[in-house]
């Protein structure tokens, strides 16, 4: 007897697709640390070629990837990184930046948008003095992951880049501070904006990419940036332990992505706003969602009620009850019904994401449960 589970808890746990898994099959492989992986070296080109930098280098996961940016941006010792306070590397990263590389990570109050106020950032950015440590990074997320998958506005990153550019004072000791975006699904940002990453990136110094999200290769990112950058990155990642071997059969899943998955994204996120819409319209007073703020393949579900929520929401999904079935909810699987894996963000807000191998068919299961479940919601949270 078996559940057909739907994940939607995270892009992460997409799979590799059978055109993958035959470019892996057939990957040409080398040494990656003599410089021998041709497969490894073709998707660094491949990347830094879409970002329009002159070099990439692949890494084992996103959280290698940003922290190597930091540790070359930051190369000095009694330096400071600014990053949002609801950002990936500020709260999932084991604020590896302080305790594996030294450096004092500063934190800016995020916006709903996912952007941060520019003049309290130009206020952030430390004088030449001193008692204080020398600002030298700024990160930007896009899309912003926490805020649901906000993309960045280009017009915000002009100006960021106008002011990072063009203000003296941002610019301690005759040095630039640098601009690194964590762009875990910077390829969700330009799907919706329908721009190319590299325009997206164009002000960047650098730029970390994954291709194990929405991109649905089973592993890595890809870090790209100048040809001084990334050399030292990579040195910089042989010490971290990121120096892999014959590691082309990974990137040969990366590259496939990159052609294959990337300009599929936008079908995420009409599938996105396809589930946000069923729920808008469900006008639950207990289970609801913000049209206005889905932009991509993130949807926040709101639980404002106390007696019901974010936990109490995932966990009904993940349940099939004999009402549910004796209801005849589902056409299909109506033997053991479906089963709903979504992730509680915080008390109030659960949160799904969808990917490559979610189909519209699941979709419309998904829609179904969900309405299954707020239409009895309502009833019981009303008695
Ligand atoms: C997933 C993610 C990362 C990196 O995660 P890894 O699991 O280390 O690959 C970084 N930033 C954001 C916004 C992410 O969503």
């Amino acid at each position: 007897m078996s559940h057909y589970v739907i994940d939607l808890r995270s892009d992460t746990v997409s799979l590799p697709t059978a055109e993958m898994r035959q470019a892996m099959f057939v990957a040409v492989v080398g040494d990656d640390v003599y410089g021998e992986d041709p497969t490894i070296k073709a998707l660094e080109q491949k990347a830094a070629k879409l970002f329009e930098k002159e070099a990439g280098l692949f890494v084992p996961s996103g959280t290698m990837g940003n922290l190597l940016a930091c540790m070359v941006h930051c190369h000095r010792r009694g330096t400071e990184a600014i990053v949002g306070d609801l950002s990936h590397v500020y709260l999932y990263e084991q604020g590896g930046a302080a305790h594996i590389a030294g450096i004092q990570l500063a934190t800016i109050p995020n916006k709903a948008d996912g952007t941060f106020c520019l003049e309290a950032l130009r206020r952030k950015v430390r004088l030449e003095d001193d008692h204080e440590p020398i600002t030298s990074l700024i990160i930007v997320e896009n899309t912003h992951n926490i805020c649901g998958g906000k993309v960045i506005p280009l017009e915000w990153l002009d100006k960021l880049a106008a002011l990072v550019n063009g203000d003296k004072q941002l610019q301690p000791y005759g040095k630039r501070v640098a601009l690194h975006m964590d762009g875990a699904r910077v390829f969700n940002a330009a799907a919706a904006l329908q721009v190319p990453v590299a325009r997206i990136a164009r002000d960047f110094d650098s730029v970390n990419f994954c291709l194990s999200k929405g991109l649905s290769a089973p592993v890595g990112s890809v870090l790209v940036g100048s040809e001084a950058f990334i050399r030292q990155a990579r040195r910089l990642r042989k010490a971290l332990g990121g120096g892999m071997r014959q590691a082309g059969i990974l990137a040969a899943a990366g590259i496939v992505a990159l052609d294959t998955i990337v300009p599929r994204l936008r079908e995420d996120h009409q599938k996105t706003r396809r589930i946000a819409e069923a729920i808008h319209n469900a006008k639950s007073p207990n289970v609801s969602v913000d049209l206005a703020t889905v932009q991509t393949n993130i949807l926040l579900i709101h639980l404002p009620n106390p007696k019901f929520g974010a936990t109490a929401f995932s966990e009904r999904c993940s349940e099939v009850t004999s009402e549910e079935l004796a209801a005849g909810v589902y056409a299909s699987h109506k033997e053991h019904g479906i089963k709903l894996k979504v992730s509680a963000r915080d008390w109030q807000f659960a949160r799904i994401v969808l990917y490559h191998q979610i189909s519209d068919a699941d979709v419309d299961l998904a829609i179904k449960k969900f309405n299954y479940i707020i239409r009895n919601v309502d009833v019981e949270l009303a008695e």
